[in-house]
């Protein structure tokens, strides 16, 4: 099955947790721009260096240079044969228009694009206490998901993180962000009618369930 997703939604609403249940049960290529990110920023390339100037404020990075670094990756061989799930791409309505010109390039179109929702309360909830482990990329929270041995992944052994972008201040203005300049892309997918709209307060599996339940409608 070759499915093509987009995951749409404010900071902390299980997009991540999502792309990676897709991955592991559907086969599809995730791609996360905000991962591919902290990548360029661990590496210390001059992408991550630029890069690192805006997500420390929570802020977008311009839309040129995402646009070209998610670009390369779609005209990647495997993203036909597998399918993808696109995880934090499009964030902005140019970024939106230049990626429906590279699907139309490529000769493929999107299956779904799925908007995350939960209460904004509860997102601040969830941000303040996520970690993620370096290594293997699993997602642990201090109160709701503890890891079994502090600051080490269960599952690989690999030492956990917490996001800088994760502090209150920067949670606020990522926020900010989304409803100003995300919000309005979801307006655009729904003219589409791919827009399939999905609860993000109930668990990662309920979730997962109302995904696969709207993409193989
Ligand atoms: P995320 O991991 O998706 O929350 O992204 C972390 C940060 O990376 C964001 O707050 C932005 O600063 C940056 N970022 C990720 N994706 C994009 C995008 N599509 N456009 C611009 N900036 C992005």
């Amino acid at each position: 099955m070759s499915t093509r997703l987009i995951l749409i939604g404010p900071p902390g609403v299980g997009k991540g947790t999502q792309s990676a249940l897709l991955h592991a049960r559907l086969g599809l290529k995730t791609m996360s721009s905000g991962d591919i990110f902290r990548k360029e920023i661990e590496a210390e390339t001059d992408l991550g260096r630029m890069a690192q100037r805006y997500i420390q404020h929570g802020e977008l990075v311009p839309n040129g240079v995402t646009i070209e670094m998610m670009a390369k990756r779609l005209r990647d061989e495997d993203t036909r044969k597998k399918g993808f799930v696109l995880d934090g791409f499009p964030r902005t309505d140019r970024q939106a228009e230049a990626l429906d010109e590279i699907l139309f390039e490529m000769d493929m179109g999107l299956d779904k694009v799925i908007s995350i929702e939960v209460p904004e309360e509860t997102i601040l909830h969830r941000l303040a206490g996520r970690m993620g482990c370096t290594k293997c990329g699993e997602i642990y929270h201090s109160r709701n998901k503890p890891p079994m041995r502090e600051g080490l992944c269960d599952k690989c052994n690999g030492p956990l993180f917490v996001r800088t972008d994760d502090q209150p201040q920067t949670i606020l203005e990522r926020l900010r962000v989304f409803k100003e300049t995300t919000e309005p892309v979801i307006g655009y997918y729904e003219k589409t009618g791919t827009l399939l709209r999905v609860d993000g307060s109930v668990g990662p599996e309920e979730t997962y369930q109302e995904i696969l339940a709207g993409i193989t409608a």
